[in-house]
């Protein structure tokens, strides 16, 4: 039979539909036999969505409207496998743009004498090696290759074109996510329809193949640089890298490609630089790249973000290729490259990798540290997979364990089902990648969205108030059967929870635990290992959770599945572009619900989790952390962030938000609500932490640079340097250096979040341009935000500059045994 259907989508990819989304989106459409077009309807460009270069054509930019067309007798199972991946796959995290704006050299490096040339940060970082020039080298091709008949060119061609293939394949076995992202783009590419259509079209009218490849590369370059997104315009680079790859491919030792071998610390220079170029550069050397084209969205770019390899574009100084040899220091924070750096630079630099690496190891302490609010209530952040490679990433991601790993992603997509073996191997490999940590597998949640084309059920007018979850498992038992076999096997291997989908009735739950009884009996007779797991149950229909009580005698934990509470408690379809408008968390009374569910878990004694998107929204995590949840599940990259934001959070303050939000009228008053809340824990001004006893900073620039830096390892300030030149413009219109030996330098800013006082002691007295002329070893240092006011800030500094009068209070402040007793001296003199 054959079906034809329409799905509307507004592109909500920030860099529009390029080769990464274009290739996963073709990736899904291969799978099957219907016939799929891509329209955008802002440009009326339309394309065979199996190619990816044709999807590139349609020149797809964020908030275009397309209509995806399908047709042939699978076409309705792919609308809905579309329509689930549009909505929940192809989604991209906004990979920051790192130019950052005029270079504003700070005063500690002010003095340096070293040339600086300058470019745009595009990978952050700093880099310190020797200059080492790479060349671009035109391929050259001997005369013998000219003379290929046109069957030999036929040949040698298609048979490079397998070999690429098979090579993409083979290092995709061992590359890690983002390398591998790279590699599917360019695997796609070679093996495009209209790629290969092209190249075999200019074969017969070229001399040899590489001509052909060549030609074909200029077709394709031009039709990217019509594009209106840059995006599209720097996919040539990954053009070019195929194109390259199929030539030396085709010609060993003569398409050209010349990789420098680093043998010491290296800043490569280069006219612009090729995915597979960077990865064969030795990166044990290398420390920074300097390109004098390349785009900020490049594969180059990103892969060298990953591997934390700063990068700075836009080189085209002249002075730069004859310092090949010569030590060079790349700085892509600021934008600048230091050349044969003084020792002025050398210091500066020296102190800046500091302060990098102390960040570094915070972050790395943040990473694998548990969920919790500035005011310690615990959350645990927890990861939402679909295989055992999101495990991985997921744990390096710094996940406190699998709140959801959707199972059902196994099953679908493919003509028959994983057996009970595969699976088992799956979920023992998930539990040893989680090394102890909690694992909460989902049962295959199959129906609704997510077909699976075995099962043969009959079509249903309705599908997500149909035959979905837990209402398939008797339609389908010796399926569902296997899988609690494989998850009973695998029990054995760590701490494994199971979870049912779409629960409405105790009864239900009832059926499960019956088929496991009989599944362990069956297990134990055979003799084979097994252990017993935690059962629980997702709670998204509305009527489970409002009658959650009834479900404690068998439930062992609960999770809310907030994509589907959300669409059954507003009857909104989670698909239909048309109505996403009424989607929306700031519902008031979703939060109604969701305050009701929490309560009621927690008085049965049962663990509640949150496995939905909401979990990884981050405008709502006030207001789940102040439904005192014990977990939120998300993916992957949203964990580090979601960390961070929730050591931020105050507990009591989300709680009291939390009610207002419940007394709303409107998700109007709701979204007013989020964004007036005053919700962070607020800090007080002294603090240990913000107190440096001994430090060695020579003068005072680098006091000044080296407490703004600090003040950014303690989160007061998200911009050092910025603060760091509020600071000197004070000290310009006056020396801070107040006598006795103290300055006490301060600034009143917007680039400051919280108000601080903080103290450090020289180990040498610096020159401070003071009004007695002695130099400062006693510096303290008063940092306001323009939120906390000038009133604060007067008070405080009038109260300082009468005390250090007083001979008690300098000798107090410089013979305070740590930190502590400092602050102590501070806030009894001060009040504060
Ligand atoms: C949910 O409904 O929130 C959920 C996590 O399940 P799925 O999105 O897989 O239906
Ligand atoms: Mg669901």
């Amino acid at each position: 039979m054959m079906d034809s259907y329409k799905i509307e989508y507004r592109c909500s990819l920030p860099h529009g539909l390029h080769a990464r989304p274009a290739t996963q989106l073709e990736v899904v459409c291969q799978r099957f036999r219907a016939r799929i077009e891509w329209c955008n309807q802002r440009n009326g460009r339309c394309a065979d969505a199996k190619s990816v270069l044709a999807l590139l054509g349609t020149d797809t930019l964020y908030g275009d409207l397309c209509e995806l067309r399908l047709s042939g007798d699978d076409a309705g199972k792919a609308a809905r496998e579309l329509l689930h991946f549009l909505r929940y796959e192809l989604q991209e995290a906004v990979t920051e743009a790192n130019s950052f704006g005029p270079v504003q050299i700070p005063r500690s490096l002010q003095a340096t004498q070293s040339p600086l040339v300058y470019g745009v940060a595009v990978s952050p970082g700093i880099g310190r090696g020797e200059l080492v020039v790479m060349s671009a080298k035109e391929p050259v091709l001997p005369l013998a290759v000219l003379a290929e008949s046109l069957t030999q060119r036929q040949q040698r061609l298609q048979s490079a074109l397998e070999q690429l293939q098979e090579q993409f394949q083979e290092q995709l076995q061992q590359a890690n996510a983002p390398v591998s992202q790279v590699l599917q783009a360019h695997l796609s590419l070679v093996a495009d329809r209209e790629f290969q259509q092209v190249l075999h079209h200019f074969l017969p009218d070229v001399t040899s193949a590489a001509e052909a490849i060549r030609q074909t590369q200029s077709h394709f370059q031009a039709q990217f640089r019509t594009s209106e997104s840059h995006y599209l315009q720097e996919r040539e680079l990954d053009l070019r890298d195929v194109c390259q790859q199929l030539l030396t491919l085709l010609y060993p030792g003569q398409a050209g490609e010349i990789i420098p071998a680093l043998r010491a610390a290296s800043v490569v220079l280069a006219d612009d630089l090729t995915p597979s170029q960077f990865l064969k550069l030795d990166k044990t050397h290398l420390q920074a790249l300097l390109l004098s084209k390349g785009g900020q969205t490049s594969h180059t770019i990103i892969l060298a973000r990953a591997a934390g390899i700063p990068v700075l574009t836009g080189l085209t100084d002249q002075r730069l290729l004859p310092m090949a040899g010569q030590p060079i220091i790349a700085d892509a924070e600021l934008g600048c490259c230091l050349l044969q750096p003084d020792a002025v630079a050398e210091r500066y630099y020296a102190l800046a990798l500091q302060v990098k690496q102390q960040y570094r190891q915070q972050l790395q302490q943040q990473n694998h540290s548990a969920g919790y609010s500035a005011d310690r209530q615990r959350l645990e952040i927890a990861a939402n997979i679909t295989s055992v490679a999101d495990a991985v990433a997921a744990f390096q991601a710094g996940a406190e364990g699998i709140g959801l790993f959707r199972t059902e992603m196994l099953f679908i997509g493919q003509d028959t089902p994983p057996n009970e073996e595969t699976q088992y191997q799956i979920y023992r490999a998930v539990l040893q990648a989680a090394d102890g940590k909690p694992v909460i597998i989902r049962t295959f949640d199959m129906g609704g969205d997510k077909p699976a084309s075995y099962l043969t059920l009959p079509p249903e007018l309705n599908p997500f108030l149909g035959l979905r979850g837990i209402r398939l498992y008797p339609h389908c038992e010796s399926l569902f059967r296997s899988q609690l076999r494989a998850l009973l096997r695998a029990a054995c291997h760590g701490p494994l929870k199971v979870m049912l989908p779409m629960v409405s009735q105790p009864e239900e739950l009832h059926w499960v635990r019956q088929r496991i009884d009989e599944e362990i009996a069956e297990l134990r007779a055979a003799q084979q290992p097994y252990a017993v797991f935690a059962l629980g149950m997702m709670l998204e229909i509305p009527a489970a959770a409002l009658q959650l009580e009834a479900f404690c005698p068998q439930a062992d934990f609960f999770s809310i599945g907030s994509n589907d509470l959300t669409q059954y408690l507003l009857a909104v379809d989670r698909n239909n572009p048309r109505v996403a408008h009424y989607y929306h968390y700031a519902h008031p009374a979703l939060w109604l619900l969701l305050q009701q569910i929490v309560t009621q878990a927690h008085q049965h004694g049962r663990w509640i989790g949150l496995c939905g998107e909401l979990g990884g929204d981050p405008r709502f995590l006030p207001l789940l952390l102040g439904l005192g949840l014990d977990e939120i599940s998300l993916s992957a990259r949203q964990i580090s962030g979601h960390k961070s934001a929730l050591l931020q959070l105050h507990a009591g303050r989300c709680r009291q938000l939390l009610r207002q939000v419940c007394d709303a009228d409107s998700r109007e008053q709701v979204l007013t609500l989020l964004a007036a809340a005053e919700v962070s824990e607020p800090r007080p001004m002294l603090r240990p932490e913000n107190i440096i006893l001994r430090q060695d900073w020579r003068n005072k620039a680098e006091v000044l640079k080296g407490m703004a830096d600090h003040l950014w390892l303690t989160g007061c300030t998200t911009q050092p340097l910025q603060l760091e030149e509020a600071l000197w413009s004070r000290e310009e219109a006056y020396s801070t250096g107040l006598g006795h030996g103290i300055a006490i330098p301060h600034a009143v800013s917007d680039v400051i979040e919280h108000s601080a006082l903080s103290i450090c002691r020289l180990a040498q007295p610096v020159d401070w341009d003071a009004l007695d002329g002695r130099p400062v070893d006693l510096v303290i240092m008063l940092t306001l935000s323009n939120r906390q006011g000038r009133e604060q800030h007067l008070r405080i500094f009038s109260r300082l500059a009468r005390r250090i009068m007083y001979e008690e209070f300098r000798q107090q402040l410089r013979q305070a045994p740590d930190e502590q007793a400092l602050c102590e001296v501070l806030r009894q003199e001060l009040k504060i």
